[in-house]
């Protein structure tokens, strides 16, 4: 914490000196490092409130793609510049986007890991420099130099996965008269968030699971058997290819718990292959996560089942908040100090409520503003 402070000191300090810099109108060379900038702004004039460097995984997921402008125009609208950079999904991109907004002399750094397990060094580099940093959704983990976490209540993720499950296939009121076929999908095993996702719904899943209510036929339960590496859709739809021809000839599957929704539009894909669909064998309850629109359409369309919706913009809100309050020297608003451990520290949190979203009540993404009603139709 001690670091930490000094840290700060030094983050504090390198601001004023640019400030300072800029009120004797020196020339910018004279001035250095904090005089440069890239992505969506970054020129150093320091205005208020310097430049934020913004890490984000991929584009390949609209989410993604909306974390990054809610964030760049919320930064923008408090008077600082920022400095988005998408990794393509690859580590390697993502260290040198860091590495590079380091040398810039960026102010702070939000970052959704693509590894979270991966950063370790290019962070040490950012505590050298006084840079403070914080998880944007996803924990970065094994390193100190990670001073807050913004996300969503991830377990609840999970639960509200398994629940909506045991809910439409009526679990409880047939109380085992019924059984129901099963199989399991986990998110990336190098994103910390897939354990919390997997354990909040197999809190829900398991009993019935234990009990045969639930029967998995292939027999895989452990998360470590059902991850699928970067969230990939085509990843999952070959596995939900192969667990439908190895496991269920004359059988058909009632349920399957997707992580999020690029995974589920590949398990559809691969049930459309084998015949589901029709009237005769209609498609299992297909879960999801991130409310992304092509999902919200296929839940419109009868085809996957549920999703999970978390409010990027907010979710921006926070991060912005936080990343505000550490540069100006206080101590931002957490709601959860025990949940995240990172391996080496527990990282204070703050966690934003995700809601789940069937057919039932898609509306509520008009009402709130995230997508047109057009857009929907
Ligand atoms: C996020 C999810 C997202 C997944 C794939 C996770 O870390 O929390 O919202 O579905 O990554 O992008």
């Amino acid at each position: 914490m001690r670091d930490r402070i000094r840290a700060l000191a030094r983050t504090r300090a390198r601001r004023a000196a640019v400030g300072a810099c800029a009120a004797l109108a020196l020339s910018l060379t004279a001035c250095g490092q904090n005089s440069e900038g890239g992505g969506n702004g970054g020129a150093g004039d320091d205005s208020e409130g310097g430049t934020i460097g913004i890490a984000m995984p991929t584009k390949s997921s609209e989410r993604w793609i909306a974390d990054g402008e809610n964030m760049v125009e919320q930064f923008e609208t408090k008077g600082y510049k920022t400095d988005l950079q998408y990794g393509d999904d690859k580590v390697e991109n993502q260290v040198a986007q860091i590495e590079n907004m380091i040398s810039k002399g960026h102010d702070a750094l939000v970052i959704a890991a693509i590894d979270g397990s991966s950063l370790t060094n290019v962070l040490r580099r950012a505590e050298d420099a006084g840079i403070p940093v914080i998880a944007y959704d996803r924990l970065i983990r094994g390193t100190e130099n990670v001073d807050y976490y913004a996300t969503f209540d991830n377990f609840k993720v999970g639960e509200l996965q398994g629940s909506y499950i045991a809910e439409k296939l009526g679990l409880e009121e047939k109380g085992g008269a019924e059984k129901f076929n099963l199989e399991l999908f986990a998110g990336s095993p190098d994103d910390n968030n897939t354990n919390f996702f997997f354990r909040g719904a197999m809190s829900v899943l398991k009993p019935y699971i234990d009990d045969e209510r639930l029967v998995v036929r292939s027999g895989q339960t452990e998360m470590n058997q059902v991850t699928t590496l970067r969230w990939d859709g085509g990843t999952a739809q070959k596995r939900m290819d192969d667990l439908l021809s190895r496991y269920y000839g004359s059988e058909r599957v009632d349920a399957v718990l997707s992580p999020y929704d690029g995974i589920s539009i590949g398990i559809i894909s691969a049930l459309k292959s084998a015949g589901y669909g029709t009237g005769a064998k209609p498609y299992p309850v297909v879960t999801g996560q991130d409310a992304e629109l092509a999902s919200i359409k296929s839940i419109i369309a009868g085809q996957q089942t549920q999703t999970v919706f978390k409010d990027t913009r907010e979710l921006a809100k926070q991060a912005v908040r936080m990343t505000d309050a550490v540069l100006n020297g206080t101590k931002p608003e957490v709601n959860d100090t025990e949940s995240y451990d990172n391996g080496v520290k527990t990282v204070p949190a703050y966690l934003l409520d995700p809601v789940s979203i069937d057919k039932s009540n898609t509306q509520l993404l008009v009402d709130e503003g995230y997508y047109t009603a057009d857009q929907l139709a």
